[in-house]
């Protein structure tokens, strides 16, 4: 995981579970990754376990909590509120006003196991075209775990259109978006655009995560109807999904060939692994002009 860069934003407070469980009065210890700490100093700690959030050296809409181990955690849009049980981690911003009180801002654990995007990121993808503003269309919301991630990403000035098709998993989807102003989720198939055109706005990301054999032309679909030219599409792979008899290398590259004959150009690929294996996520922008063809 890359280490962040200057942008520090103070000294947490642990995460909302990081209670100490020492004598009164003596230093808290961080245990464990996620901010949760628990008191361990000497005299018997009470208090959470430290932690310092920076932004991510390369992506401004991600960050990392350096504790004992560093977690890459997206800023709450929703402070208090945890989506999939995920940890949260408070942290005092630079003291603003006369009054001398710090902004307060929240972050949440985002665990690369659990989130193709998540991964992608800690693993070293190079691009992420995901960032403050942003509208994305986000294929194959599921139960919106990744997508709370994203919207938290492009905050309250971006917008994530979250098409997903099982019905049980769309009303998690939907009960997540009540909460987040930026996400529209939309129950419908990703394969008929059509169905959901009103309401999608032109978008700067299509993101897909739908492990079906015909990914690949539903990401061609969505990107015709809703991409800007130049726009960026990040596509998950499940190997076994297009291909179980197949290499996923070969399957990789084969996906690769299709997208380029739908004018996606990919940019990068990369496996998932240790995250999840048997996955690569490619990255690319959709009717590149010749200039960004050339680089
Ligand atoms: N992206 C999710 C996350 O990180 O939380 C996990 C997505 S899961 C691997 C794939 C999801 O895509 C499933 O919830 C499935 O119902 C949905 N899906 C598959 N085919 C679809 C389609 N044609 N249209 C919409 N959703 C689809």
């Amino acid at each position: 995981m890359g280490k962040g860069g200057g942008k520090g934003k103070g000294v947490s407070k642990g995460g909302d579970k990081g209670k100490g469980k020492g004598k009164k009065g003596g230093k808290g210890k961080g245990k464990g990754k996620d901010g949760k700490g628990k008191g361990k100093g000497k005299g018997g700690g009470k208090g959470p376990a430290r932690v310092v959030v920076e932004g991510h050296e390369r992506f401004e809409s991600v960050f990392i909590a350096k504790a004992k181990e560093d977690s890459l955690v997206t800023k709450n849009m929703v402070p208090g509120d945890s989506v999939y049980g995920e940890k949260r981690i408070s942290v005092e911003g630079e003291v603003k006003g006369e009054d001398g009180k710090a902004d307060k801002c929240e972050y949440r654990v985002w665990n690369p196991f659990r989130s193709k995007l998540g991964a992608s990121i800690v693993g070293g993808i190079g691009h992420m075209p995901i960032k403050a503003g942003s509208k994305v269309l986000y294929l194959g919301g599921a139960s919106g775990t990744t997508v709370s991630h994203v919207s938290d990403m492009v905050g309250p000035e971006g917008l994530v259109y979250a098409v997903e098709f099982s019905h049980r998993c769309g009303r998690d989807l939907t009960n997540m978006a009540k909460k987040r102003q930026n996400v529209v989720p939309i129950v419908e198939d990703a394969r008929q655009p059509m169905k959901y055109r009103m309401l999608v706005g032109a978008c700067d990301v299509v993101f897909a995560d739908v492990a079906q054999p015909d990914q690949a032309r539903i990401v061609a679909l969505n990107a015709s109807m809703f991409l800007k030219n130049n726009g960026w599409f990040i596509i998950s792979i499940k190997a076994n999904c297009v291909d179980s008899t197949a290499a996923p290398e070969a399957v990789y590259a084969s996906e690769i060939e299709k997208l380029k004959k739908d004018n996606c150009k990919p940019k990068e690929y990369l496996t998932l692994e240790p995250y999840h294996r048997d996955h690569a996520v490619v990255v690319g922008q959709y009717r590149a002009d010749k200039k960004e063809k050339k680089a």
